[in-house]
């Protein structure tokens, strides 16, 4: 919905192709947390309503300290190859979704801010194998939160 709202204000200094780019990529970034889901499920889970379910219990457990969030194209360096695309590649294309992808970020960390754990997902995947590491030397598998989150959504 905002991102429809940030394509409005942004129509007229952008046009139509790159409102579109925006409005894509401020709605795909998201498609990240479908590919976490085929990750942590190896593949063998592809529904996308028990996806939801899964990460609504996720965002219902989030406050518990073994939670590590990790959602790929939230990452700086996603934000920096798409910043290196724009600069050597194509800035018509590139720019509108690096906007778009900010502009998203900018309503995430809010949300996050806003319940209280603007911190639960990594914002760079360096970030994430460290505080990994940090997690695994105090005996919590962050993988572990995932099963369990699993499982809750398989019972609900
Ligand atoms: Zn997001």
């Amino acid at each position: 919905m905002a991102g429809l709202v940030g394509t409005a204000v942004l129509y007229p200094v952008l046009g139509p192709a790159q409102s579109m780019l925006f409005f894509t990529s401020s709605v795909l970034i998201d498609s990240d947390h479908y590919l976490a889901y085929l990750w942590i499920t190896k593949g063998k889970d592809w529904s996308p309503a028990r996806m939801f379910r899964f990460y609504s219990r996720f965002t219902e457990h989030n406050r518990e300290k073994e939670v590590l969030g990790f959602s790929l194209f939230h990452t700086i360096e996603i934000f920096i190859v798409v910043y290196l695309l724009a600069k050597y590649l194509s800035s018509f294309l590139f720019i509108p979704i690096l906007l778009g992808m900010t502009y998203h970020m900018i309503f995430d960390i809010a949300w996050l801010t806003y319940h209280g754990v603007p911190t639960v997902r990594a914002f760079s995947i360096v970030e994430y194998f460290i505080r990994k590491r940090l997690l695994l030397k105090k005996g919590i598998n962050p993988e572990d939160f995932y099963k369990k989150m699993f499982d809750l959504s398989e019972k609900k």
